[in-house]
This record gives structure tokens, C-alpha cells and sequence, in this order.
């Protein structure tokens, strides 16, 4: 299951024997397992032979940045990373949990500042690269690190029609949404239905990121793309931090990033969308 190599290499760094593994989904880019060690260790461990050879560095990075917060969250410990692996503490899921204490320990997260919009390196979301070069302005970090990057990859596959190319060269001004002026906030960066769960001890685990300092309604606007939060979740972020008026609007602006990301990863309906929403606000 697991293939030799990896085992092989985990079983010398941590001078363990990993005795059974149970496969836990097939996941359409990375595989996935829970498995057991001779030393009463419960891991989780996921692999990709044909990764990026920093994907799963980068990835263990935005976990230990996301604990650095130190919310009442449980992010999962890394325990050794390699080129296609990485080796995590398993964390045991709950049936349910308490959505409010989610957006409380959310907000909490959203409250560690930076100085610029960014990060100190490039990591991915999915498979694709994510850019991260530091800025003043929350709209310049946003179409130049996150819109353009994918729209021109949309445009290089040929996807989106080449004329999109120059949308974004009206420097500022380019769309009616005027976002609030915030502290750039810790990001999880990729927070949909299927990257948090709750746990056994009562808490919110988040897995799975692609961190970044950036404008706190990204994570939110994220949360509404697919569903999977309910309205206590919101209003225990909002006793915190509460959003600010007119959020409705720029989340549908937030969320052409993860459209355009899904438009390149699996192309069909996402494409439309993110052509109608570029028309729309640009
Ligand atoms: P992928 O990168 O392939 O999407 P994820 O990191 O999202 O993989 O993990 C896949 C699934 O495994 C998650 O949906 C979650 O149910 C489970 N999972 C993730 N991390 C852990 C962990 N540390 N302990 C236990 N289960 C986990």
C-alpha cells in the first residue's frame, strides 16, 4: 500500500516498524493512510511519488505556522516530512462538534498580523504554485499574486480567451468592490468543507493549507464556495471579529480565486464562471 521506499525511510528517521495501515480515500491528488507503529504512535501519513519535490515542505511549513497562532485549533503535528510524503500525528474525528467555537478559534487565528500581504515563500493550492511576493495593498497583492498568475494559465492552456490577458493593467481602480482596510490576517488558505473536521477531545482540527497573510474575508468567502459551514460557525466568528458591511458582495470577488483555480485543475463550468465573475468585476 504504502510504497517500500517511503516506508523504508520513515521507519530509519523515527527508528519505528510501522506494523498496519488502513487507506483512508483516494484523493485525486495525493494518497492517504492511517497507520500504526510498533511504538503505539498512530500516524497520518500522505504521500504523491510525482509531487513537486517541496510540496510536502511547504505544506508542513503552513502547519507549523498555523499552530504558531497558538488558537485553540488543533492543527496536526509533523512528525518527519520528505520529498513525496508527509508524516502527521493522527488526529481522531468526531461525528460533531461546536460550529460557533470553529468561528471563534477562527477569528482567533485571523487576529495573528503581519506587517505586508504574503509570506516569506511560494506554496501551492492543489497541485498548482501559489506566489506569495510581499505587499502594501490588499488589492494589488490580490490581482497580482493570486488572479493573474491563474489567469494567464488559464489563458496558456487555452482555456480562457487570450483578450483577458490584459485585464488587470489598469493599475488600482480596476473594480467598483472597495475592500475594508484590515491588518493582513493569517490565512488558512484553502478553507472549504473538506479541510477541517472535529475531533474526539471536542475541538476543530484544520488540515491541509495553503497559508498566506492576506485579507481575512478570503478564508470566509471560502467557507460559503461549497457549503459545509452552518450559521453558528459565523456568528461565533463574529463575536470576535466581526466582518464588516458589504461582505456579501466582495466574497463573490474573493472566491474568482479558488474558481480560477478550479477552472485550471478540472476545466468544465468552473471556466464560464470565472470568465462571467472577470467580466463582471474587472
Ligand atoms: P489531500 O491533500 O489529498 O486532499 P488531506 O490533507 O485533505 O489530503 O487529507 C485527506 C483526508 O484525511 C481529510 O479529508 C481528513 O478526513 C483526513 N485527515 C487529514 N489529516 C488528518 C490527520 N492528521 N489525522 C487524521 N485524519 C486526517
Amino acid at each position: 500500500m504504502v510504497p517500500e521506499a517511503i516506508k523504508i525511510a520513515i521507519q530509519s528517521e523515527l527508528n519505528i516498524k510501522l506494523t498496519s495501515g488502513e487507506l483512508l480515500h483516494g484523493g485525486d491528488i495525493n494518497q492517504a493512510a492511517k497507520i500504526d507503529s510498533d511504538s503505539g504512535d498512530r500516524f497520518f501519513l500522505k504521500w504523491n511519488t510525482s509531487a513537486p519535490s517541496d510540496m510536502f515542505k511547504v505544506e508542513a511549513n503552513g502547519l507549523v505556522l498555523l499552530d504558531s497562532a497558538l488558537t485553540d485549533l488543533i492543527i496536526p503535528e509533523v512528525v518527519l516530512v520528505g520529498d513525496d510524503f508527509l508524516l502527521l500525528e493522527f488526529i481522531e474525528e468526531a461525528n460533531s462538534g461546536s460550529s460557533s467555537d470553529f468561528g471563534i478559534q477562527l477569528a482567533k487565528l485571523h487576529k495573528k498580523t503581519n506587517e505586508l500581504f504574503g509570506l516569506d515563500h511560494s506554496n501551492y493550492i492543489g497541485r498548482l504554485p501559489q506566489q506569495n511576493k510581499y505587499h502594501n495593498d490588499w488589492l494589488e497583492f490580490f490581482v497580482r499574486e493570486r488572479l493573474e498568475p491563474q489567469v494567464k494559465l488559464a489563458i496558456d492552456s487555452g482555456k480562457l480567451p487570450v483578450q483577458l490577458a490584459n485585464i488587470f493593467e489598469r493599475v488600482m481602480n480596476y473594480t467598483y468592490v472597495v475592500f475594508p482596510e484590515e491588518p493582513p490576517a493569517l490565512l488558512h488558505g484553502d478553507l472549504w468543507g473538506g479541510n477541517y473536521m472535529f475531533t474526539a477531545d471536542g475541538k476543530t482540527c484544520i488540515y491541509d493549507p495553503s497559508v498566506y497573510y492576506g485579507h481575512r474575508e478570503m478564508d470566509l468567502a471560502m467557507t460559503r464556495l461549497f457549503g459545509g459551514f452552518d450559521s453558528d460557525f459565523y456568528q461565533g466568528y463574529n463575536e470576535v471579529y466581526p466582518l464588516q458591511k458589504g461582505f456579501e458582495e466582495r466574497s463573490k470577488l474573493c472566491n474568482l480565486y479558488p474558481i480560477l483555480v478550479h477552472a485550471n485543475l478540472f476545466g468544465g463550468h468552473y471556466v464560464r464562471q470565472a470568465e462571467s465573475l472577470l467580466k463582471r468585476f474587472f
